[in-house]
């Protein structure tokens, strides 16, 4: 049977991430990969924002790793040239009370590290852009888009020229941990059978299924998984923002924000729906909940210039009731499990965040 130090479940941002970090410091990497590419589910799935870290409770995971995350992912795409901008986001209150609960968010953006943020009077918002509504602003300067492929062909890359190994349409089946030693079956076109020292699972939406099949992993260390749907709309009419543009959020949600992609294209979203199953599917009459929404902000959106565009799945371990959830990176002072590192409910900030979760897997790995 093979032996290989460290195998790597799923080739989203977070695998690819963790795997440039591990064979950059040295260690032999194979990774796994269910689907024929990288980055195919919720990788290529989401808003390719670069947060700020504004939001996350403080001390949280996401709270730290979005910040850190953030200037690791600014630092890595200018070395590399990798396609990005530092456009910044509008944080916008349309009422009173809106304008009352911006000087809270700031305070709370601070805790967190985040410590450029600026409250903007309308006027103040409307010189960066004329076409807004809105009675006051909060701008951070720090978020940006990044172009998430560019990135994720990059870490590839340097994954491989440190020496990682790539298996596609090769899933993990099952595993079994006795000792020091994992052994894993992996199915596909050309199953086989492997040993490591080392097994992080970073399967993203299905990393508590990887877990459930890997024996040995105590049952009640795996969170329960749940979905939440985020639908996007794109937009027919050419937006006349430059910034990203965020409402106040309303307990639950965001709210329906506009974000760029790199060629300067507007999308609306992601909602929050939650469902059973997997499905990508959107449902055309959600728009009606994003106009009334969107014109607070942006009142001359034309009627019909709402396209159903596409949706990612976050990948959740708290039910809907429960507000907020955390990263949960376990290692094996976590479950006992020698040489398991489990990422369960990496959802957003998880691309700012990847570099971040990298080296903190190797700390856990004591690479
Ligand atoms: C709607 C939405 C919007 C978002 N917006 C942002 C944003 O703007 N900014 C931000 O920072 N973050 C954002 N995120 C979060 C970000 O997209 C995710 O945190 C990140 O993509 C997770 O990467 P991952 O590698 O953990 O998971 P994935 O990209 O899902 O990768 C997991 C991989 O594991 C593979 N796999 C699964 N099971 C197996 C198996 N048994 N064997 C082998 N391989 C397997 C899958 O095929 C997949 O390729 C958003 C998320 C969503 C859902």
């Amino acid at each position: 049977m093979d032996r290989v130090d460290c195998v790597v479940i799923g080739a989203g941002v977070v695998g690819l991430a963790v795997a440039r970090k591990l064979a950059q410091a040295g260690r032999e990497v194979i990774v796994l990969e269910e689907a024929e590419a990288i980055g195919t589910i919720t990788s290529s799935r989401n808003s390719e924002v670069i947060h700020a870290g504004i939001y996350y409770r403080a001390g949280s995971w996401m709270a730290r790793m979005c910040v850190s995350g953030k200037h690791a992912l600014y630092r890595y795409c200018g070395e590399r040239g990798i396609p990005h901008k530092n456009c910044g986001k509008l944080i916008v209150a349309t009422s009173a009370k809106e304008t009352e609960k911006l000087q809270s968010i700031k305070a709370h953006a601070e805790a967190n590290g985040v410590l450029d943020m600026q409250l903007l009077t309308g006027e103040a918002a409307r010189a960066l852009e004329p076409a807004l509504a809105c009675d006051a602003a909060l701008l951070s300067p720090s978020t940006g888009i990044i172009d998430s492929h560019a990135y994720m062909l990059s870490l590839r890359g340097e994954a491989e020229a440190a020496g990682a190994a790539f298996a596609f349409h090769t899933p993990l089946i099952r595993a079994k941990a006795s000792g020091d030693v994992i052994e894993i079956d992996a199915g596909g076109e050309a199953p086989m059978t492997l040993q490591c020292g080392l097994l992080v699972n970073a399967a993203g939406l299905s990393a508590t299924t990887v877990a459930r099949h890997i024996d040995g992993m105590p049952i009640d260390r795996i969170p329960p998984a749940y979905l939440a749907k985020g639908n996007y709309f794109s937009c027919n009419a050419r937006a006349p923002f430059s910034h990203l543009i965020y409402p106040v959020p309303e307990p639950g949600g965001l709210g329906v924000h506009l974000t760029l992609d790199m060629a300067g294209q507007a999308r609306f979203g992601p909602d929050v729906e939650w469902i059973e199953t997997i499905n990508y599917e959107v449902d055309p009459s959600r728009a009606e909940r994003f106009y009334p929404a969107i014109r607070k902000y942006w009142p001359t959106l034309p009627d019909g210039a709402l396209i159903p565009s596409y949706s990612g799945i976050r990948p959740k371990i708290v039910p809907p009731a429960v507000a907020t959830q955390d990263f949960l990176m376990q290692g094996p002072r976590d479950h006992g499990v020698e040489g398991l590192i489990n990422l369960f409910g990496i959802e957003s900030p998880g691309l700012t965040s990847s570099l971040a979760i990298a080296d903190h897997v190797a700390e856990l790995a004591n690479v």
